[in-house]
């Protein structure tokens, strides 16, 4: 029986949010963290805040960003819930309304099949123009393409498993019998079967 794990990204398997990160370097690291929280507990559309977060990286050249990028700190247990539910034989995929940039090469360290996730616009030298651009863009998003992602693989509801911790994971909580809210916002924990308030993943392969 084919079976389907799905993560989020920034605070799900990476510890923090991976524009925080960049916006530290550019130095309005406050202005940022401030939106990314709102947006996060629902109190901002999450696509119209990523929108506006990404403006102010204007400027930013691509190769620092893939410096910050290959050195994400990974929440514990990351890659030990990776093994354990490839064992289990789950397909394990990554959904992120962040940046390829952050998702490729961790998804690739981790050994995660396969990553969907925005991208971050730069000019011909390779400077960030501030815009974003993908696949990730709107607030059903993770929803539609987890319904493609089953259709695709022939999994059914009753065998995915989906992770997250903020509102922008609800759309993909709805087509998943398995929802874990891991360290999560209220708004996600009301629509979870299961939450770990540990910051540990290796608590979801007691769950499955
Ligand atoms: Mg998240």
């Amino acid at each position: 029986m084919a079976k389907l794990a799905v993560f989020d990204f920034d605070s799900t398997l990476m510890d923090g949010e991976t524009i925080d990160f960049f916006a530290e370097v550019l130095g309005f690291k406050e202005q940022v963290v401030a939106i990314t929280e709102r947006a996060m507990a629902g109190e901002l559309d999450f696509y119209a805040s990523l929108i506006e977060r990404v403006r102010l990286l204007k400027g930013l050249p691509q190769s620092k960003v893939e410096e910050i990028c290959a050195d994400l700190p990974m929440i514990p247990g990351a890659q030990e819930v990776v093994n354990g539910l490839k064992e289990k034989g789950y397909t394990i995929i990554c959904f992120s309304g962040g940046f390829r940039s952050a998702t490729e090469p961790a998804c690739k360290k981790l050994g995660i099949d396969a990553d969907f996730s925005n991208f971050l616009h730069a000019d011909e030298n390779g400077i960030l123009t501030g815009a974003v651009g993908g696949e990730m863009m709107y607030s059903q998003a993770k929803g539609d393409m987890i319904i493609r992602l089953q259709a695709l693989l022939g999994v059914t509801r009753e065998n995915t498993l989906v992770v997250g911790d903020g509102a922008n994971d609800l759309s993909m909580f709805a087509h998943a019998d398995t929802r874990v809210a891991f360290c999560a916002k209220p708004i996600l924990k009301e629509a979870a079967t299961h939450c770990v308030d540990v910051k540990d993943l290796r608590e979801i392969l007691k769950i499955v």
